[in-house]
């Protein structure tokens, strides 16, 4: 599987990652699901209302409401982003009780540290394992 990105919104959530540092950042990502291909087309950036470190929840109604907004659009919520300070872009226990409430998207995680993003990585959840899918943007 791969999650395709365009370069200028790899760039926009990057960019977020940084400017939460020492918080993790969080948002959405709207696209089409096309076979083994998760395409993204647009970056929604959320607030962490948890402003944590360590953790990161988007408000419900914010969710639902892009959920919506996609929707009337022809896009598909595709993936879910968010940012580890100062630790490896791994799969969280947290991150993976999220994971199951959103079976097949992807999940991207920037490991940030205070001036630059130290590493990329996006997973998928199928059939209850975590894969690794790989990152496209050009
Ligand atoms: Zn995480």
């Amino acid at each position: 599987m791969k999650l395709k990105l365009r370069p200028s919104d790899l760039k926009t959530l990057e960019a977020h990652a940084l400017e939460a540092f020492p918080h993790e950042c969080c948002g959405l990502l709207l696209g089409h699901f096309r076979g083994d291909e998760i395409e993204a087309v647009e970056v929604v950036k959320a607030e962490n209302v948890k402003r944590s470190p360590v953790t990161f929840e988007a408000a419900p109604e914010f969710v639902y409401h892009q959920y919506r907004r996609a929707e009337e659009r022809g896009l598909e919520l595709v993936g879910i982003y968010h940012s580890h300070p100062n630790i490896a872009a791994f799969v969280s226990s947290h991150d993976f009780k999220i994971m199951e409430l959103w079976p097949g998207v992807a999940w991207l995680i920037l490991s940030v540290a205070k001036d630059r993003v130290l590493e990329r990585k996006a997973y998928a959840l199928k059939n209850g394992k975590i894969e690794e899918l790989k990152l496209l943007s050009s």
